[in-house]
């Protein structure tokens, strides 16, 4: 499989301290992606879910973690893997929650079987325009799909905390952001890290 980053603790991506997991590949190409360098999948990125195991388990055995958040790219891109990669996880925590650009009727008419795996699934294609920094969602089109009903009152907890929360982690190679950044977000993005000389910043 294709995993671009995994980052811990995530808190921005869902409730609680997550484990956030970037696949790439994706083939929407929605206009203003924040993402889309995580369109190709390159060679650097392959991982067996073996190696990736390695990663993970040990954030499950040393920290609290209250779920995992996968996204990308398009994690349905590799659907195949994915499927491999939710079984796992889905041993690990129950709250798996998966953002794709399909819509949930395109996924559940293909990958039904992927379904019983994850209790949230945020759907759509990204559109800039309807980018109004809504909490969980790129943009007003994208739906909150419960899978299990059980997590709704712990996402509606979460959403109360209201839109516009990001989270920048400082890695080797520059600073990477995550979040819902409402568009032209990457242009200050890139400013302020000039400002502090960090020539690389991504979003994610
Ligand atoms: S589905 Fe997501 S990753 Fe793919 S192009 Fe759209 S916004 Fe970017």
């Amino acid at each position: 499989m294709y995993i671009a980053r995994l980052l811990f603790p995530v808190k921005v991506l869902g409730p609680g301290n997550r484990i956030g997991i970037w696949m790439s590949g994706c083939g929407h190409k929605c206009a203003g992606c924040s993402n889309p360098e995580l369109w190709e999948q390159r060679e650097q990125q392959r991982v067996t879910l073996e190696n990736l195991k390695k990663m993970v388990d040990p954030i499950f055995e040393n920290y609290e973690v209250d779920g995992v958040t996968l996204t990308g790219g398009d994690p349905f891109f590799q659907a195949g893997d994915l499927e491999e990669l939710l079984a796992y996880l889905s041993v690990k925590t129950r709250d798996i929650l998966v953002y794709t650009g399909y819509e949930f009727e395109q996924i559940r008419q293909r990958h039904s079987n992927l379904l019983q795996y994850i209790s949230v699934i945020v759907d759509g294609k990204y559109i800039e325009e309807l980018n109004h920094g809504t909490a969980l969602r790129g943009s007003d089109n994208q739906k909150i799909i419960f899978l299990d009903e059980s997590y709704r009152e712990r996402y509606a907890a979460y959403l109360e905390q209201g839109p516009g929360r990001i989270q920048n982690f400082a890695m080797p190679d520059g600073i990477v952001s995550v979040g819902i950044h409402l568009p032209g977000y990457e242009k200050k993005l890139k400013q302020k890290a000039k400002e502090k000389g960090l020539e690389e910043m991504q979003n994610g």
